[in-house]
């Protein structure tokens, strides 16, 4: 079926703040190895906030392009890679298919270089982000992928990736599963699991998870020599959650899920100002099903209630890891604040151009990790998707108090989206290109 020539797309003008809804030409197949999907569904996200504000970079600013790097839709072309023909590349230009139900990560990557291979897919050399000026977006009614075989994640597809669960259940799963909920996989929802999974995993959190003291929490048979040993309170994980947006709320309902799963005990504070956003991850943290959030305390706080309670409940030590989802120089400055000597701040918010806002003496004296950057969402999304299926109950619905996604709007509603979810009046926003 031949493709329209043109079609409607939300673009960004600059210098900033100016959001419009144009007619422009729909995508061709440029090289090989592209594919055109067809948008079935393109999400707002706090990172298409920096293009929006005009903090794209005073070399890019003034290039009109279109936003958005979160979609799900299906294939309607492919490039001449693809076809029983391609050995030795990536699984999908063998049988990714047109009409095939996609959903991409915000970056593109080819899948089949070193850096691809060690998993760390967000940053694949030949790689770019969708919705900037160098990669058109996904909030319109056609987008081009390339390198698309080592980028997209088939779904119609569920033999071509990895899941703890076995396929008949993936794919029941999969047939139950809105097309809204399964958007959360383009990024939010691997980028809020990325930041708990380094922090549970990072070696300045071993001695308390382990219950064994440094350096012994790194030895698997060591049980003599140990001088000390750890009182129950020692073993309580404590983790400062800051900025409760959209991935703010899969950092948190992720890190909760790895700890009620390995029975870890712990407390977590989960920190804005914006009381509505507590208000949801309270909601969200009661719809948890107790498979899912164990038997730690958790509080929704503001800033300056969370730092009498990380003081409170650590006698002053502080939190063993900091999650900070905001991406700027309070956040950090909160972040090493709260933060343990000998603990960990993961940031996975976005930042621009500031220097820390602490000084190498001051990094030197707490002994602290800093674990920085953007999500390899596409090596993350078979452990994204078996914590979609599992926790449908926060992901699963559209506008409840409880659910991630507010609203599901039409492209004439961009404008007032992106200024509404700007100014933290709405949550996560969906548009549907073709209402
Ligand atoms: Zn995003
Ligand atoms: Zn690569």
């Amino acid at each position: 079926m031949p493709l329209p020539e043109i079609q409607k797309a939300i673009r960004w003008h600059p210098p900033s703040y100016d959001i419009r809804v144009e007619d422009v030409p729909v995508p061709s197949i440029q090289h090989p190895d592209d594919a055109i999907i067809k948008v079935k569904l393109g999400a707002l996200c706090g990172s298409d906030l920096h293009v929006y504000r005009g903090h794209g970079g005073a070399m890019i600013n003034n290039k009109i392009h279109t936003c958005g790097h979160e979609f799900i839709g299906e294939v309607v072309a492919l490039g001449e890679s693809f076809g029983a023909k391609a050995e030795g590349r990536p699984a999908l230009y063998s049988s990714l298919k047109i009409g095939d139900k996609v959903v991409s990560p915000f970056t593109v990557n080819c899948g089949e270089c070193h850096v691809c291979r060690l998993g760390y897919t967000g940053r694949c050399p030949d790689g770019s982000l969708f919705g900037t000026p160098a990669l058109e977006g996904g909030q319109a009614q056609f987008v081009r992928v390339p390198k698309a075989g080592g980028t997209l994640f088939n779904l119609s597809n569920p033999s071509t990736w990895s899941s703890a669960m076995p396929e008949s259940l993936k794919e029941q799963a999969l047939s139950k599963i809105a097309d809204s909920s399964l958007l959360m996989l383009a990024d939010i929802l691997p980028t809020g699991l990325f930041a708990a999974l380094q922090a549970i995993n990072h070696p300045k959190v071993a001695a308390v998870i382990t219950g064994k003291p440094w350096p012994l929490c790194f030895s698997q048979n060591v049980t003599t020599g140990n001088e000390v040993s750890l009182l129950e309170s020692d073993k309580v994980l404590t983790v400062a959650i800051i900025g409760l947006g959209p991935v703010g709320i899969c950092a948190t309902v992720s890190i909760l899920d790895i700890l009620a799963t390995r029975n870890i005990p712990f407390r977590i504070v989960a920190i804005d100002p914006n009381e509505a956003r507590r208000e949801k991850v309270k909601a969200v943290y009661d719809a948890i099903g107790p498979d899912g959030k164990g038997t730690g305390e958790f509080a929704a706080l503001s800033i300056d209630e969370a730092k009498i309670k990380v003081n409170e409940w650590t006698n002053g030590v502080g939190a063993t890891a900091v999650l900070e989802v905001v991406g700027n120089v309070s956040a950090l400055e909160l972040s090493f604040e709260l933060v343990r000597t000998f603990g960990v701040i993961v940031s996975v918010g976005v930042h621009g151009e500031s220097l820390l806002p602490m000084t190498t003496r001051q990094i030197y004296g707490k002994n602290i990790s800093f674990d920085f950057g953007r999500c390899p969402s596409r090596a993350m999304f078979p452990l994204a998707f078996d914590i979609l299926v599992k926790r449908q109950d926060v992901f699963g619905k559209v506008g409840d108090p409880a659910s991630l996604i507010d609203r599901i709007v039409d492209f004439s509603q961009a404008p007032e989206s992106y200024r509404a979810f700007d100014k933290g009046e709405i949550g996560k926003v969906i548009f549907d290109p073709w209402k």
